[in-house]
């Protein structure tokens, strides 16, 4: 691993040869500014797409550093892990190697929705993420801070459209050339620190911000607009200090579910996994968060905080009065650390202290460091193109937490594309983009760059219309096989592994609507199952299997020589034969739209009063464009081809 961590590019052997000779300098084809969740995901599939990759970070020991929440996924976010991994990406992998407790959320819901999660032992994590990183070909890591972006003049046939040649060095001044240059700078562009009424520069606790000359590099070279946000971060306590007799038991599932595709099953055994707690807070949470509000400078700012992770300042301010719901969740195997999720707060440390001893189970809790809170500058992403590259910067890609995201999901999957887009820049080849019917990073995208951000983004299985095709069980087979044969990011093990599943699972479809059969028989085969058999008259045994109360095994029992061979793909054959024709349905009104894109919208329509289901943020947007054609609207940034499917079907309606 050492051959590979060097403090300057390995190709690149002394600044003279830098400055002088431009074909070392072009050797590297990419560079990747951030070793975050963002970064480390850019820096992979660019050199996964075949580019020469250079990834510099501040420290090459905080490389997949998990600054908040010791877990991943979740609803919505567990979806963006799943494609991050059919994309052949790090983060699924990574999650099944540290994870310590496993769930699916959201189990009484559809497994469309499901979302799966696990906590993480943090080290075992950058552990992980780091061995990757440090033994891929075509990629170098680089410690250091990059301070500013090299940038040529615009060209005077494109007025305003700049080319970003490489990066300038903060320590040395060093010039590193490249054609593709990824910013994924998270929380520590321009960053300040926050914590009771004490301010300071840094990007995270005990790492310093990226330097103003980035800042400036953006907003004053090449005339960016940037916005300001903040999040924050609880204490962490001691969980000898914590009375969890007080504190209701959450188990993980027996069974833990992986999230990479390719994974044999995770590293952590069912029976090792951790538990976590819930508690909930008390009237004197309340009182303290008040009684301390004018020595807590980060809440009086008039910045955007993360609406779905709020702080315990912002949720009782919110909802005075109420008990709030806080989690006990294990940093890892041998760590004697407690995260309460739902307690980020930026008091001053001794009254952190105060507010957590009024809670019965925290009464004599200890912490082993206080929670403070972080602001940083953001680009708003509706400057960027759907490859993620700057629009009036040819050659710059961002992704994570500098568009105006939240969470390590978001920033990985950002990564991904925008490593794709910035190696395919580099080596000429045509940029590619997901659309938001394939993917939830394709939503994610679309989301940012049509719509841009007004708070910190994050994911949630709304925002996807098409959600019953995007699910978590079937990334692979809408993005493996794309990411091989049409994106290049896929490695072929991976790609032989998700046209095995999808040979197996349309042979199991198609044995299973061979065998058709009557009720009476039904009864006679599937008596656990007799009441759904009485529902129709003939049946196919993918119908049957489209009831709740069948299952494949069940299936497989009665028809042992058929579908026998398959039980391997029960669950996911359970779950593609109920939204099967749902998802037909939808597959046709996506064909309608695009068959229908030369249609012509009527010119003095009322797009403010239509009477069909559009958000106020459509109508506007309608109303102000005036599409001459369904075509034309649809690719209107901020466009959802649900608002596309209802103007279609008014339209075709009125005579
Ligand atoms: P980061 O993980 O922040 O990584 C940025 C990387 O870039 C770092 O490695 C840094 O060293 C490097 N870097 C920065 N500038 C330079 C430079 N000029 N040169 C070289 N390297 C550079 N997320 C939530 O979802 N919910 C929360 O409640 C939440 N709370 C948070 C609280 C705090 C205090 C912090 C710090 C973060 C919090 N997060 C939270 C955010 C979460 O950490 C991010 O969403 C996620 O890490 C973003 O990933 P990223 O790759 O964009 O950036």
């Amino acid at each position: 691993l050492a051959r590979r961590v060097l403090n300057r590019p390995r190709s690149l052997a002394s600044p003279s040869s830098w400055a002088a000779s431009a074909r070392t300098v072009t050797a590297c084809d990419v560079i990747v500014v951030g070793g975050g969740h963002a970064g480390t995901e850019a820096a992979a599939a660019a050199t996964r797409v075949g580019a020469e990759t250079l990834l510099v970070t501040q420290k090459i020991q905080t490389i997949g550093a998990l600054s908040c929440n010791p877990s991943l996924g979740g609803v919505g976010k567990g979806q963006l892990v799943r494609e991050v991994d059919a994309l052949d990406g790090l983060m699924g992998r990574a999650g099944d190697w540290a994870g310590v407790h496993f769930s699916i959320l959201n189990r009484s819901k559809g497994p469309a929705v499901w979302g799966p999660r696990a906590q993480l032992d943090r080290p075992r994590y950058r552990q992980f993420i780091q061995a990757e990183l440090l033994s891929m070909p075509r990629l170098t890591v680089v410690e250091g801070s990059v301070e500013e972006l090299l940038v040529s003049e615009p060209d005077p046939e494109k007025p305003g459209k700049h080319r970003v040649t490489g990066v300038r060095m903060a320590d040395t001044g060093r010039i590193i050339l490249a054609r593709s240059v990824v910013l994924t700078t998270g929380t520590f562009l321009s960053g300040s620190l926050f914590m009771g009424q004490t301010t300071s520069p840094g990007g995270r606790m005990g790492d310093p911000p990226s330097g103003s000359g980035l800042s400036r590099s953006l907003k004053e070279v090449l005339g960016l607009r940037l916005g300001r946000l903040r999040t924050g971060t609880p204490p962490r306590i001691f969980k000898r200090s914590v009375d969890l007799s007080l504190a209701q038991l959450q188990l993980p599932d027996q069974r833990p579910t992986p999230f990479s595709f390719i994974s044999n099953g995770t590293h952590c055994k069912p029976e090792e996994q951790l538990p976590c707690y819930l508690i909930n807070t008390t009237p004197g949470v309340e009182r303290v968060v008040r009684e301390s509000l004018h020595l807590n400078s980060h809440i009086q700012q008039d910045t955007r905080g993360p609406r779905y992770c709020p702080s315990i300042e912002s949720r009782v301010l919110r909802f005075p009065g109420r008990q709030h719901q806080v989690w006990l969740e294990p940093e890892g195997l041998t760590s004697d650390l407690l995260y309460p999720q739902g307690l980020s707060m930026t008091m001053p440390p001794d009254l952190q202290v105060r507010l957590l001893r009024e809670i019965p189970a925290l009464r004599k809790a200890e912490i082993q460091a206080p929670g403070y809170g972080v602001q940083y500058d953001f680009v708003c992403p509706t400057q960027l193109f759907p490859s993620l590259e700057v629009r009036s910067a040819q050659g710059l890609f961002l992704a994570g937490q500098i568009n105006g995201t939240t969470g390590y999901e978001e920033a990985a999957a950002q990564g991904v594309w925008a490593g794709v887009s910035a190696g395919r820049r580099a080596l000429s080849l045509p940029p590619l983009s997901l659309s938001r019917t394939q993917s939830y990073i394709g939503v994610l995208i679309d989301d940012l760059v049509g719509r841009g951000i007004t708070e910190p983004y994050r994911m949630f299985t709304s925002r996807a219309e098409f959600r019953t095709s995007l699910r978590p069980d079937n990334a692979d087979l809408r993005l493996t096989l794309k990411g091989y044969c049409d994106i290049g990011c896929v490695s072929p093990r991976r790609y032989e592994e998700a046209v095995r599943m999808k040979a197996g699972l349309s042979e199991a479809l198609s044995a299973l609507q061979d065998i058709t059969l009557s009720p009476t028989r039904w009864r006679e085969k599937l008596p656990q199952a007799a009441v759904s058999a009485n529902k129709s008259g003939i049946m196919s045994a993918e119908e049957v299997l489209q009831y709740k109360d069948v299952s494949f095994e069940m299936l497989a029992s009665a028809f042992p020589d058929v579908l026998g061979p398959y039980v391997e793909f029960a669950e996911r054959l359970k779950i593609e034969a109920m939204y099967r024709p749902h998802c037909e349905k939808q597959r046709r009104e996506i064909e309608r739209i695009l068959q229908e894109e030369s249609l012509s919208l009527p010119q003095d329509v009322d797009y403010l009063s239509l009477p069909v289901s559009l958000s106020q943020e459509v109508r506007e947007l309608l109303d102000r464009v005036r599409p001459a054609t369904l075509g034309a609207a649809s690719r209107l940034p901020g466009m959802t081809p649900a608002a596309i499917l209802h103007l279609l079907n008014y339209i075709t309606r009125t005579p």
